[in-house]
């Protein structure tokens, strides 16, 4: 029998695992912390029973993931659950651009520009799933539906403020960008549309979901899959040199591409380990886990509905907050992202107190405490938020970086997706996953198709790997 080693038990550690173990491979998933699921987990915090999601929370590519969806994963007890609305972008004046999971009502809410997003995101949020096959996957490789891939990509090389410039309203563009935004990068760059309209068409084919009972129920499911596949799991082992792999058909990396050039060192070729090593860096994230009494007093009537909600003031404020955390300053108010999943999964609470999610954009290994910062920016839209506060926990890009090895700095990318990054991953390449050395694949969302909790830069780099054991054969 085959064997497989998949150093770092994330969410793509786990799909390559299973993806393997499901095509014969006999298992072992090694994980530096002392449980797997990376930046799908959740736990209770400050109060007893109140469940906060450690990293990913909110989940429009992976509830539609050709991965997940294809091993069933609901049979092993996941379960999406959808707030009302989607996604909501406050503005100061008290409006707010609107996203529901429906193009049709998205437009409708949007007055003048309705009929410009209809244009933008209708034909290809009818088309996801045939287009996921191809988005969902290294982008140079031919497609199967060359036609619509065309279509779909062509916007996506524009900066994200030359597409905002499509809408009239600041509600259309400022809901534009808060959502491309995600990319953590400049929103005058080339390509910076790209992260945007994907997260935005896969949300209007299946909607901004969240995992009931936490996203620690997309890991588990996974590991009782894996289990049943006869997969193994040793936690507490952080891998940091080749001598502690054992001997392995294939062995998969979930990690960054700086820690595979580590550990691997001259085992590498040379050009691929300089490649690694240079691998850039985005911003990162500064986060803040609230337990609210009441919830959060917003004074937009909608963003009491949605599960996310956006906060950055006007579009043009938001990209002059991106442009300043890409050049290592801190911005008084920055962009600050609200998930409230405790609204499509009420069992996250303990009677009127509720757990609050959220996360400031900042510099990467940012020292300094945006606590207080991210407490302006929702007290901004939602006055009164502070008095509501029962307590809080906060992990800085310092604390993110020592929980998971891969958020380098804070960076919850798993690095910044500039095009080159975008398109090709760690290194230009028509094969993303290998790492040049025989049998070693690189498997974490620093790969195509990028971050998320969707696992499908896993499942890709399991089925390279698959490929070549065939030929090898
Ligand atoms: C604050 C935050 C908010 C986020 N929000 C969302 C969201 O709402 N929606 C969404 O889809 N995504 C979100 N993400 C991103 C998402 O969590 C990641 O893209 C995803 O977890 C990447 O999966 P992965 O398997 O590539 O790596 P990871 O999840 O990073 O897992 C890597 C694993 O490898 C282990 N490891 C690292 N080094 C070693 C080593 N040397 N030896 C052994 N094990 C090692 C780590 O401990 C970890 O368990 C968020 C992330 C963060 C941190």
């Amino acid at each position: 029998m085959s064997t497989a080693l998949v150093v770092g038990g994330g969410p793509n550690g786990l799909a390559a695992a299973i993806f393997l173990a499901k095509a014969g491979l006999q298992v072992t998933v090694l994980e530096a912390a002392d449980e797997v699921g990376g930046g799908a987990r959740s736990s209770e915090a400050i109060v007893p029973g109140l469940l906060h999601d450690h990293c990913s929370a909110i989940h429009p590519m992976a509830v539609g993931s050709p991965f997940l969806s294809s091993f069933e994963l609901h049979r092993y007890g996941l379960t999406w659950r959808w707030p009302e609305i989607d996604c909501v972008h406050p503005l100061d004046d008290g409006n707010a651009g609107v996203l529901h999971r429906s193009v049709a009502q998205t437009a409708a809410s949007l007055g003048r520009d309705g009929s410009r997003w209809r244009l933008v995101f209708g034909y290809p949020a009818a088309q996801f799933d045939a287009l996921s096959e191809d988005i969902m996957r290294p982008l140079l490789r031919f497609p199967h539906h060359p036609l619509m891939l065309a279509r779909f990509g062509a916007p996506t090389v524009l900066p994200a403020s030359t597409f905002a410039r499509l809408f009239h309203t600041e509600q259309g563009r400022a809901l534009f960008g808060g959502v491309a935004a995600h990319a953590f990068r400049p929103l005058h760059y080339p390509m910076t549309c790209a992260i945007g309209i994907g997260i935005i068409t896969a949300g209007h084919r299946h909607g901004w979901a969240v995992a009931e009972g936490g996203s620690q129920a997309i890991t588990n499911a996974m590991l009782a899959l894996l289990s049943d596949l006869g997969g193994q799991i040793e936690t507490g082992v952080r891998v940091q040199t080749a001598a502690q792999l054992p001997p392995a058909d294939v062995t998969m990396f979930d990690l960054a591409p700086s820690a595979v050039a580590a550990i691997l060192a001259d085992r590498l070729p040379r050009r691929i380990s300089r490649a690694y090593t240079k691998f850039r860096r985005g911003p990162g994230a500064f986060k803040v886990d609230f337990a609210v009494e009441g919830g959060v007093p917003w004074t937009n009537p909608d963003a009491h509905r949605a599960g996310t909600v956006h906060l950055a003031g006007s579009y043009s404020e938001l990209a002059a907050t991106e442009r300043e955390i890409h050049a290592g300053r801190m911005p008084e108010r920055p962009f600050v992202l609200v998930g409230q999943q405790y609204l499509a999964d009420p069992q996250r609470s303990v009677g009127n107190v509720h757990p609050v999610w959220s996360y400031a954009h900042v510099p990467n290994g940012y020292t300094g405490d945006a606590t207080a910062a991210i407490i302006a920016q929702i007290e901004r839209f939602a006055p009164g938020f502070r008095e509501r506060i029962i307590g809080c926990t906060v992990r800085t890009t310092t604390q993110l970086a020592t929980d998971n090895d891969n958020y380098v700095g804070g960076d919850i990318m798993t690095g910044a997706k500039d095009i080159r990054q975008l398109v090709f991953g760690p290194r230009i390449t028509l094969s993303p996953y290998a790492v040049g050395a025989p049998g070693m694949y690189i498997c974490s969302a620093a790969t195509p198709p990028g971050p998320g909790a969707h696992g499908m830069c896993g499942a890709n780099a399991a089925q390279a790997a698959l490929n070549d054991l065939a030929r090898h054969a």
